[in-house]
């Protein structure tokens, strides 16, 4: 085994479960250890506290003139339940088939670690040619609670010019992949309450309005015959595709065929005149993704429920605003409600989407060190997810992010077998320092 896989598998073996408490102990082992191995490399390296997990920062000695680039990662797992469908314990790394199987293996210690491993490649080469800022948080599977708070207090120690993040996937083994978008998300609940008890279907069927019909004809308002969004105004400020990303994406080894694999739907169903990559990531959605009301139970029971409900979000795409959205949701909502119930709509959380320009001087770097890397040219994509870090970096610290994942398609992350290809470790070691030498050439932007 190589030095660097061994220490990856040091690093794996610690059970760091940022969610559960009991592993608090080893959430914060895990932190001192990769403190212990930023020292030895010769950076400064920090453990702060936090209301939660501790936030590791390192650094190198930063000078004027120097372009300033941030590295985010985050040593925190998620839990491995259900354990039993494990083929190795998953806080015992094993290699089999050139995978590294554990929990962490790709999200996110895997790709983090490479990024460590490859500054202290090129610190090896002498001084860095940025510099360079290390944020590793323990909070990232339990929503980063305490990481806003932390990038607002330490605003001015953390400044820098372009962030590197790699917790995003390729879309295939060997094809380097730069994301630069997502899709941000809004949330709400459609509440309808008829009578105020269950009525006998027989005595007073025909007479009221039943609220579990009403949430089917709201929810079955939400898209039109062509799988438009038939929300007024809902597609008004969406920001069109541009012709260089159809073409993009047009390359992009993705077709309908492995989608189909993938989810394992008998077909692909979306809005009219858009393919399945510009339906997933350059558009924005409606969805359904509960319903309830009525008797669930065995067999039948003649019943006129009280009260029935929906749960929506809507994926959304640069251009809309998350409050205008629900704004909107919310008239639509309140204007396809059939008389004779009352509709209440809940709103939920919100995330704004997420767009920077790949063809900056800086993602320009980003897929130059991609294309040395893997030997081929990286494709370009957005993500239909969302990464809310991502957005909380552009507003607190007004740096950009670049997206370089390493995950590949059926790596398992949050998972029983989560795996890691030794492969995309070691591509990953050398992108970071092709990624170091090239930004430390573009230099400061004055
Ligand atoms: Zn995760």
């Amino acid at each position: 085994m190589t030095p660097e896989l061994s220490q990856l598998f040091e690093f794996l073996r610690f059970p760091s479960i940022s969610t559960d408490s009991r592993h608090k102990g080893d959430v914060r082992a895990c932190a001192e250890w990769l403190d212990a191995k930023l020292t030895g490399m010769g950076l400064t390296s920090t453990i702060h506290e936090t209301a939660g997990h501790p936030i590791v920062v390192a650094r190198n000695q930063h000078v004027e003139g120097k372009l300033n680039l941030m590295i985010y990662g985050h040593y925190d797992v998620q839990p491995v339940d259900p354990v039993e469908l494990w083929a190795s314990p998953p806080f015992e790394p094993e290699i089999r088939d050139g995978k590294i199987y554990a929990r962490g293996a790709t999200d996110n210690k895997g790709q983090m670690f490479a990024h460590v491993l490859g500054v202290e490649k090129a610190l090896a080469d002498g001084e860095l040619p940025v510099n360079l800022t290390l944020l590793f948080e323990g909070e990232e599977e339990i929503g980063s609670k305490n990481l806003t708070p932390f990038l607002e207090a330490h605003r001015e120690e953390l400044a820098c010019d372009v962030i590197a993040v790699s917790d995003t996937g390729m879309v295939g083994p060997g094809i380097p992949t730069m994301g630069y978008g997502l899709r941000g998300i809004t949330c709400g609940e459609v509440i309808v309450t008829g009578p105020s008890s269950d009525l006998h279907s027989g005595v007073y069927g025909g007479s009221v309005m039943n609220p579990v019909t009403a949430v089917a004809r709201i929810v079955a308002s939400l898209h039109d015959a062509d799988e438009k969004v038939a929300i007024d105004g809902f597609y008004s400020d969406v920001a069109p595709l541009e012709d260089w990303e159809r073409e993009a994406w047009s390359k992009v080894p993705f077709g309908e065929k492995e989608y189909l694999a993938e989810t394992g739907a008998p077909a692909s169903v979306g809005e009219a005149g858009y393919t399945v990559a510009e339906r997933l990531w350059g558009r924005p959605t409606a969805e359904v993704n509960g319903i309830g009301g009525g008797y669930q139970g065995e067999g039948s029971k003649t019943v006129i429920a009280r009260e029935a409900m929906a749960k929506l979000s809507f994926r959304l795409v640069p251009g809309q605003d998350p409050d205008d959205i629900l704004d909107k949701v919310e008239a639509h909502v309140m204007a396809n409600a059939p008389k004779g119930v009352d509709v209440k709509f809940v709103r939920g959380h919100s995330g704004e989407p997420y767009l920077n320009d790949p063809h900056s001087d800086y993602g320009k770097a980003a897929q130059a060190s991609l294309a040395t890397t893997f030997g081929k040219e990286p494709v370009l994509i957005r993500e239909g997810g969302s990464i809310p870090i991502i957005n909380t970096f552009k507003t607190i610290l007004g740096a950009d992010s670049l997206m370089l994942g390493l995950a590949v398609p059926g790596c398992k992350i949050h998972a029983p077998n989560e795996s890691f290809n030794v492969e995309n470790f070691e591509a990953g070691i050398e992108l970071n320092q092709e990624l170091i030498r090239r930004l430390g050439a573009l230099g400061k932007k004055s």
